[in-house]
Protein backbone atom coordinates (compact mmCIF):
# COMPACT_ATOMS: atom_id res chain seq x y z
CA UNK A 1 0.00 0.00 0.00
CA UNK A 2 1.11 3.29 -1.00
CA UNK A 3 0.88 6.09 1.72
CA UNK A 4 0.87 9.62 0.82
CA UNK A 5 -1.19 12.74 1.77
CA UNK A 6 -2.71 13.55 -2.49
CA UNK A 7 -3.08 10.65 -4.59
CA UNK A 8 -3.18 12.48 -7.96
CA UNK A 9 -4.59 10.79 -10.83
CA UNK A 10 -2.96 12.31 -14.12
CA UNK A 11 0.77 13.27 -14.61
CA UNK A 12 -0.32 15.67 -17.14
CA UNK A 13 0.79 19.45 -16.45
CA UNK A 14 -1.76 20.41 -13.61
CA UNK A 15 -1.13 16.62 -11.99
CA UNK A 16 2.16 17.76 -11.86
CA UNK A 17 1.95 21.37 -10.78
CA UNK A 18 -0.47 19.87 -7.91
CA UNK A 19 3.25 18.62 -6.69
CA UNK A 20 4.72 21.88 -6.32
CA UNK A 21 1.86 23.82 -4.95
CA UNK A 22 1.15 20.69 -2.31
CA UNK A 23 4.64 20.79 -1.50
CA UNK A 24 4.70 24.00 -0.56
CA UNK A 25 1.96 23.22 2.31
CA UNK A 26 4.52 20.46 2.93
CA UNK A 27 2.27 18.21 1.41
CA UNK A 28 3.00 14.54 -0.24
CA UNK A 29 1.86 13.71 -3.66
CA UNK A 30 1.86 10.47 -5.68
CA UNK A 31 0.74 10.41 -9.09
CA UNK A 32 -0.72 7.87 -11.16
CA UNK A 33 -0.92 7.70 -14.68
CA UNK A 34 -2.34 4.98 -17.40
CA UNK A 35 0.33 6.02 -19.88
CA UNK A 36 4.18 5.01 -19.19
CA UNK A 37 5.47 8.63 -18.89
CA UNK A 38 4.63 11.93 -17.35
CA UNK A 39 3.25 14.71 -19.19
CA UNK A 40 -0.07 13.70 -20.43
CA UNK A 41 -1.34 15.53 -23.95
CA UNK A 42 1.57 17.50 -24.05
CA UNK A 43 4.17 14.19 -23.92
CA UNK A 44 1.45 12.09 -25.94
CA UNK A 45 -0.21 14.46 -28.81
CA UNK A 46 2.06 17.21 -29.32
CA UNK A 47 5.97 17.22 -27.80
CA UNK A 48 7.43 19.05 -30.24
CA UNK A 49 5.17 21.91 -30.46
CA UNK A 50 5.26 25.33 -29.34
CA UNK A 51 2.97 26.79 -26.30
CA UNK A 52 2.56 30.48 -26.79
CA UNK A 53 0.19 31.11 -23.72
CA UNK A 54 2.26 30.00 -20.54
CA UNK A 55 3.18 33.31 -18.33
CA UNK A 56 6.88 34.02 -18.39
CA UNK A 57 7.58 31.72 -21.31
CA UNK A 58 6.98 33.53 -24.28
CA UNK A 59 7.51 30.69 -26.83
CA UNK A 60 7.75 26.71 -25.15
CA UNK A 61 7.42 23.45 -26.72
CA UNK A 62 5.43 21.40 -25.09
CA UNK A 63 7.71 18.46 -23.85
CA UNK A 64 9.89 21.18 -22.49
CA UNK A 65 7.42 22.86 -20.18
CA UNK A 66 6.92 19.56 -18.84
CA UNK A 67 10.49 18.76 -18.41
CA UNK A 68 10.40 22.27 -16.39
CA UNK A 69 7.31 21.05 -14.38
CA UNK A 70 9.68 17.70 -13.47
CA UNK A 71 12.24 20.12 -12.26
CA UNK A 72 10.11 22.49 -9.89
CA UNK A 73 8.16 19.34 -8.68
CA UNK A 74 11.08 17.38 -8.22
CA UNK A 75 12.29 19.07 -4.93
CA UNK A 76 9.46 17.34 -3.39
CA UNK A 77 9.99 14.33 -4.17
CA UNK A 78 6.31 13.22 -5.60
CA UNK A 79 6.04 8.94 -6.05
CA UNK A 80 4.71 8.26 -9.55
CA UNK A 81 2.56 4.99 -10.65
CA UNK A 82 2.84 4.97 -14.04
CA UNK A 83 1.32 2.66 -16.99
CA UNK A 84 -1.52 1.94 -14.73
CA UNK A 85 -4.75 3.16 -14.90
CA UNK A 86 -6.83 4.35 -11.81
CA UNK A 87 -9.86 1.89 -11.41
CA UNK A 88 -11.72 2.49 -8.10
CA UNK A 89 -11.94 4.15 -5.05
CA UNK A 90 -13.45 2.67 -1.36
CA UNK A 91 -13.00 5.07 1.43
CA UNK A 92 -11.77 3.40 4.79
CA UNK A 93 -13.71 4.11 8.15
CA UNK A 94 -11.04 6.75 8.66
CA UNK A 95 -12.21 8.76 5.92
CA UNK A 96 -9.39 7.78 3.80
CA UNK A 97 -9.44 6.85 0.14
CA UNK A 98 -7.98 3.68 -1.33
CA UNK A 99 -7.59 4.25 -4.81
CA UNK A 100 -6.84 0.72 -6.48
CA UNK A 101 -5.23 0.53 -10.35
CA UNK A 102 -5.96 -1.59 -13.53
CA UNK A 103 -2.31 -3.61 -12.27
CA UNK A 104 -3.68 -3.95 -8.57
CA UNK A 105 -1.43 -1.24 -7.60
CA UNK A 106 -3.11 0.61 -3.77
CA UNK A 107 -2.82 3.69 -2.67
CA UNK A 108 -4.15 5.22 0.24
CA UNK A 109 -4.79 9.10 1.00
CA UNK A 110 -7.01 11.54 2.70
CA UNK A 111 -7.56 13.31 -1.06
CA UNK A 112 -7.89 12.17 -4.02
CA UNK A 113 -7.20 15.48 -6.75
CA UNK A 114 -8.20 14.04 -10.26
CA UNK A 115 -6.78 15.87 -13.07
CA UNK A 116 -7.27 13.06 -15.72
CA UNK A 117 -7.33 15.63 -18.34
CA UNK A 118 -9.54 14.45 -20.98
CA UNK A 119 -9.45 10.96 -19.65
CA UNK A 120 -7.00 7.72 -20.49
CA UNK A 121 -5.49 7.17 -24.05
CA UNK A 122 -7.16 4.32 -25.03
CA UNK A 123 -5.31 2.29 -27.83
CA UNK A 124 -7.23 2.47 -31.31
CA UNK A 125 -7.70 -1.53 -32.00
CA UNK A 126 -7.80 -2.84 -34.93
CA UNK A 127 -10.93 -5.18 -35.77
CA UNK A 128 -9.59 -8.62 -35.31
CA UNK A 129 -12.47 -10.87 -33.05
CA UNK A 130 -9.45 -12.83 -31.02
CA UNK A 131 -7.22 -9.89 -30.87
CA UNK A 132 -7.44 -9.47 -26.39
CA UNK A 133 -6.11 -13.31 -27.20
CA UNK A 134 -2.70 -12.11 -27.50
CA UNK A 135 -2.86 -8.94 -25.55
CA UNK A 136 0.67 -8.15 -23.84
CA UNK A 137 1.46 -12.43 -25.25
CA UNK A 138 2.63 -10.73 -28.68
CA UNK A 139 0.39 -7.89 -29.12
CA UNK A 140 1.04 -4.88 -27.89
CA UNK A 141 -0.35 -1.16 -28.76
CA UNK A 142 2.61 1.05 -26.76
CA UNK A 143 5.98 0.67 -26.65
CA UNK A 144 6.52 0.65 -23.33
CA UNK A 145 10.69 0.24 -23.41
CA UNK A 146 12.12 -0.62 -26.80
CA UNK A 147 14.71 -3.11 -24.97
CA UNK A 148 11.71 -5.76 -25.03
CA UNK A 149 12.32 -6.10 -28.20
CA UNK A 150 15.68 -7.22 -28.50
CA UNK A 151 16.01 -9.89 -31.06
CA UNK A 152 12.77 -10.26 -31.65
CA UNK A 153 11.03 -10.63 -35.25
CA UNK A 154 8.82 -7.66 -34.69
CA UNK A 155 5.76 -6.36 -37.33
CA UNK A 156 4.78 -2.49 -36.78
CA UNK A 157 1.49 -1.48 -38.48
CA UNK A 158 0.81 2.46 -38.86
CA UNK A 159 1.47 5.32 -41.15
CA UNK A 160 1.99 8.15 -38.21
CA UNK A 161 5.17 8.65 -36.13
CA UNK A 162 4.74 6.76 -33.93
CA UNK A 163 4.56 3.66 -36.75
CA UNK A 164 7.64 5.07 -38.29
CA UNK A 165 9.63 6.40 -35.48
CA UNK A 166 9.57 3.07 -33.82
CA UNK A 167 10.30 1.08 -36.56
CA UNK A 168 13.25 2.71 -37.54
CA UNK A 169 14.27 2.75 -33.86
CA UNK A 170 13.61 -1.16 -33.60
CA UNK A 171 15.35 -1.57 -37.15
CA UNK A 172 18.56 -0.05 -36.09
CA UNK A 173 19.95 -2.87 -34.46
CA UNK A 174 17.55 -3.89 -31.45
CA UNK A 175 15.27 -6.24 -32.99
CA UNK A 176 16.40 -9.03 -35.18
CA UNK A 177 13.74 -8.11 -38.05
CA UNK A 178 11.25 -5.41 -38.37
CA UNK A 179 8.43 -5.31 -41.08
CA UNK A 180 6.61 -2.14 -41.01
CA UNK A 181 2.69 -2.75 -42.73
CA UNK A 182 0.75 0.21 -44.14
CA UNK A 183 -2.74 -0.01 -45.76
CA UNK A 184 -1.59 3.08 -48.43
CA UNK A 185 1.65 4.42 -50.25
CA UNK A 186 0.79 7.90 -48.42
CA UNK A 187 2.08 8.61 -44.54
CA UNK A 188 0.85 10.88 -42.13
CA UNK A 189 3.97 11.17 -40.62
CA UNK A 190 7.32 13.72 -40.43
CA UNK A 191 9.10 13.41 -44.42
CA UNK A 192 12.22 12.85 -42.95
CA UNK A 193 10.92 9.75 -41.27
CA UNK A 194 9.11 8.47 -44.48
CA UNK A 195 12.59 9.37 -46.28
CA UNK A 196 14.30 6.74 -43.45
CA UNK A 197 11.84 3.87 -43.99
CA UNK A 198 12.03 3.63 -47.22
CA UNK A 199 15.68 3.98 -47.40
CA UNK A 200 15.87 1.50 -44.98
CA UNK A 201 13.54 -0.71 -46.58
CA UNK A 202 16.01 -0.22 -50.04
CA UNK A 203 19.09 -1.34 -48.16
CA UNK A 204 17.28 -4.25 -46.85
CA UNK A 205 17.25 -3.11 -43.27
CA UNK A 206 13.63 -3.41 -42.75
CA UNK A 207 11.12 -4.57 -45.10
CA UNK A 208 8.47 -2.37 -45.69
CA UNK A 209 4.76 -3.69 -46.85
CA UNK A 210 2.45 -1.36 -48.18
CA UNK A 211 -1.24 -1.40 -49.51
CA UNK A 212 -1.70 -4.04 -47.34
CA UNK A 213 -3.70 -4.57 -43.92
CA UNK A 214 -2.96 -7.31 -41.00
CA UNK A 215 -6.52 -9.25 -40.61
CA UNK A 216 -5.51 -12.38 -38.62
CA UNK A 217 -3.39 -13.02 -35.55
CA UNK A 218 -3.22 -16.83 -34.41
CA UNK A 219 -0.65 -18.55 -32.02
CA UNK A 220 -0.64 -20.83 -29.28
CA UNK A 221 -0.56 -19.25 -25.80
CA UNK A 222 1.16 -16.40 -27.25
CA UNK A 223 1.24 -14.69 -30.90
CA UNK A 224 3.35 -16.72 -33.33
CA UNK A 225 1.67 -15.49 -37.02
CA UNK A 226 -0.11 -12.59 -38.17
CA UNK A 227 -2.13 -12.66 -41.57
CA UNK A 228 -1.71 -9.88 -44.08
CA UNK A 229 -3.90 -9.03 -46.94
CA UNK A 230 -2.11 -7.17 -49.53
CA UNK A 231 -4.36 -5.49 -52.71
CA UNK A 232 -4.37 -7.46 -55.47
CA UNK A 233 -2.21 -10.49 -53.87
CA UNK A 234 -2.76 -13.62 -51.89
CA UNK A 235 -3.05 -13.20 -48.39
CA UNK A 236 0.06 -12.96 -46.68
CA UNK A 237 1.17 -15.30 -43.48
CA UNK A 238 4.18 -14.22 -41.35
CA UNK A 239 5.53 -15.31 -38.63
CA UNK A 240 6.78 -13.08 -35.58
CA UNK A 241 7.00 -12.61 -31.94
CA UNK A 242 5.43 -9.90 -31.58
CA UNK A 243 2.99 -7.51 -33.71
CA UNK A 244 2.50 -3.16 -33.04
CA UNK A 245 -0.20 -1.84 -33.91
CA UNK A 246 0.52 1.70 -33.52
CA UNK A 247 -2.83 3.43 -34.81
CA UNK A 248 -2.64 6.21 -32.12
CA UNK A 249 -4.36 6.62 -28.92
CA UNK A 250 -7.92 8.09 -28.30
CA UNK A 251 -9.00 9.12 -24.97
CA UNK A 252 -11.61 8.05 -22.98
CA UNK A 253 -13.15 8.70 -19.16
CA UNK A 254 -13.06 5.49 -18.74
CA UNK A 255 -13.51 4.22 -15.10
CA UNK A 256 -13.64 7.68 -13.57
CA UNK A 257 -17.68 7.70 -15.44
CA UNK A 258 -18.46 5.15 -12.79
CA UNK A 259 -17.23 6.99 -8.90
CA UNK A 260 -20.66 8.61 -8.58
CA UNK A 261 -19.35 12.13 -9.13
CA UNK A 262 -21.33 14.78 -11.03
CA UNK A 263 -20.61 14.24 -14.40
CA UNK A 264 -21.93 16.85 -17.40
CA UNK A 265 -20.63 16.02 -21.01
CA UNK A 266 -17.68 13.62 -19.91
CA UNK A 267 -16.28 16.57 -17.28
CA UNK A 268 -16.54 16.32 -13.97
CA UNK A 269 -18.95 19.09 -12.27
CA UNK A 270 -17.17 21.06 -9.92
CA UNK A 271 -17.22 23.91 -7.32
CA UNK A 272 -14.90 26.84 -8.29
CA UNK A 273 -14.52 27.58 -4.74
CA UNK A 274 -12.07 24.67 -4.21
CA UNK A 275 -12.39 22.71 -6.97
CA UNK A 276 -14.20 20.44 -5.17
CA UNK A 277 -16.60 17.51 -6.26
CA UNK A 278 -19.79 16.16 -4.94
CA UNK A 279 -17.80 13.91 -3.29
CA UNK A 280 -15.86 15.25 -0.19
CA UNK A 281 -11.94 15.04 -0.63
CA UNK A 282 -12.13 14.41 -3.96
CA UNK A 283 -11.07 16.92 -6.05
CA UNK A 284 -11.02 17.32 -9.87
CA UNK A 285 -8.91 20.46 -12.01
CA UNK A 286 -7.77 20.99 -15.74
CA UNK A 287 -9.08 19.88 -18.32
CA UNK A 288 -11.22 17.52 -16.55
CA UNK A 289 -13.38 19.69 -14.78
CA UNK A 290 -16.30 21.92 -16.12
CA UNK A 291 -18.14 24.74 -14.41
CA UNK A 292 -20.02 28.07 -15.95
CA UNK A 293 -17.11 29.79 -17.73
CA UNK A 294 -14.49 26.58 -17.88
CA UNK A 295 -11.50 27.19 -20.33
CA UNK A 296 -9.39 23.79 -21.06
CA UNK A 297 -6.15 25.59 -20.78
CA UNK A 298 -3.06 24.51 -18.95
CA UNK A 299 -2.69 28.18 -17.36
CA UNK A 300 -5.98 27.75 -16.09
CA UNK A 301 -5.27 23.99 -14.65
CA UNK A 302 -2.34 25.42 -12.45
CA UNK A 303 -4.78 28.27 -10.97
CA UNK A 304 -7.33 24.80 -10.15
CA UNK A 305 -4.46 23.25 -8.50
CA UNK A 306 -3.45 26.04 -6.43
CA UNK A 307 -6.72 27.07 -5.04
CA UNK A 308 -7.05 23.33 -4.59
CA UNK A 309 -4.23 22.33 -2.29
CA UNK A 310 -5.00 25.13 0.42
CA UNK A 311 -8.51 22.92 0.22
CA UNK A 312 -7.37 20.03 0.69
CA UNK A 313 -4.57 21.31 3.57
CA UNK A 314 -7.45 22.63 5.39
CA UNK A 315 -9.37 19.33 5.15
CA UNK A 316 -6.38 17.37 6.33
CA UNK A 317 -5.60 19.58 8.98
CA UNK A 318 -8.47 21.43 10.24
CA UNK A 319 -6.93 23.13 13.13
CA UNK A 320 -3.61 24.25 11.92
CA UNK A 321 -3.46 27.87 10.25
CA UNK A 322 -2.00 28.65 7.00
CA UNK A 323 -0.35 31.21 6.52
CA UNK A 324 0.51 32.49 2.81
CA UNK A 325 4.27 32.92 2.07
CA UNK A 326 5.85 33.32 -0.80
CA UNK A 327 8.57 31.59 -2.87
CA UNK A 328 10.69 34.63 -3.58
CA UNK A 329 11.23 35.09 0.15
CA UNK A 330 11.97 31.33 1.73
CA UNK A 331 13.44 29.47 -1.68
CA UNK A 332 11.42 26.16 -2.32
CA UNK A 333 13.64 24.41 0.44
CA UNK A 334 12.49 27.18 3.02
CA UNK A 335 8.79 25.07 2.72
C1 LIG B 1 -2.89 19.82 -30.15
C2 LIG B 1 -3.16 20.54 -28.86
C3 LIG B 1 -2.60 21.79 -28.64
C4 LIG B 1 -2.84 22.47 -27.44
N1 LIG B 1 -2.25 23.69 -27.25
C5 LIG B 1 -2.43 24.35 -26.07
C6 LIG B 1 -1.80 25.62 -25.83
O1 LIG B 1 -1.11 26.17 -26.70
N2 LIG B 1 -2.02 26.22 -24.62
C7 LIG B 1 -2.80 25.65 -23.62
O2 LIG B 1 -2.94 26.22 -22.55
N3 LIG B 1 -3.40 24.44 -23.85
C8 LIG B 1 -3.24 23.79 -25.03
N4 LIG B 1 -3.86 22.58 -25.25
C9 LIG B 1 -4.69 22.03 -24.15
C10 LIG B 1 -3.81 21.42 -23.07
O3 LIG B 1 -3.03 20.39 -23.63
C11 LIG B 1 -4.67 20.90 -21.93
O4 LIG B 1 -5.39 21.98 -21.38
C12 LIG B 1 -3.79 20.24 -20.86
O5 LIG B 1 -3.10 19.13 -21.37
C13 LIG B 1 -4.65 19.81 -19.67
O6 LIG B 1 -3.81 19.26 -18.72
P1 LIG B 1 -4.31 18.17 -17.67
O7 LIG B 1 -3.16 17.95 -16.75
O8 LIG B 1 -5.62 18.62 -17.11
O9 LIG B 1 -4.65 16.87 -18.53
P2 LIG B 1 -3.86 15.98 -19.59
O10 LIG B 1 -2.71 16.69 -20.18
O11 LIG B 1 -4.90 15.46 -20.52
O12 LIG B 1 -3.30 14.78 -18.71
C14 LIG B 1 -4.20 13.91 -18.09
C15 LIG B 1 -3.52 12.62 -17.77
O13 LIG B 1 -4.41 11.84 -16.97
C16 LIG B 1 -4.26 10.47 -17.30
N5 LIG B 1 -5.46 9.75 -16.87
C17 LIG B 1 -6.74 10.00 -17.17
N6 LIG B 1 -7.57 9.14 -16.56
C18 LIG B 1 -6.77 8.32 -15.83
C19 LIG B 1 -7.01 7.19 -14.99
N7 LIG B 1 -8.24 6.75 -14.72
N8 LIG B 1 -5.95 6.57 -14.45
C20 LIG B 1 -4.67 6.99 -14.68
N9 LIG B 1 -4.40 8.05 -15.49
C21 LIG B 1 -5.42 8.70 -16.05
C22 LIG B 1 -4.05 10.47 -18.80
O14 LIG B 1 -3.34 9.32 -19.22
C23 LIG B 1 -3.20 11.75 -18.99
O15 LIG B 1 -1.82 11.49 -19.00
C24 LIG B 1 -3.65 21.89 -26.44
C25 LIG B 1 -4.22 20.63 -26.66
C26 LIG B 1 -3.98 19.96 -27.85
C27 LIG B 1 -4.60 18.61 -28.07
Amino acid sequence: MIETDIIIIGAGPCGLFTVFEAGLLKLRCHLIDALPQAGGQLTEIYPKKPIYDIPGFPEVLAGDLINHLMDQAAPFKPGFTLGERAERFEKTEEGHFIVTTSRGTQHKAPIVAIAGGLGCFEPRKPPIANIVDFEDKGIEYIVRDPEFYRGKRVVISGGGDSALDWSIFLANGVAEHVTLIHRSTSFRGHLDSVQKVMDMSESGAMRLITNAEVVGVAGEGRLNSITVNVDGQEPLQIETDHWLPLFGLSPKLGPLSEWGLNIDKNSIEVNTFDYSTNVPGLYAIGDINTYPGKLKLILCGFHEATLMVQSAFKRIYPNKNLVLKYTTVNGVNGF
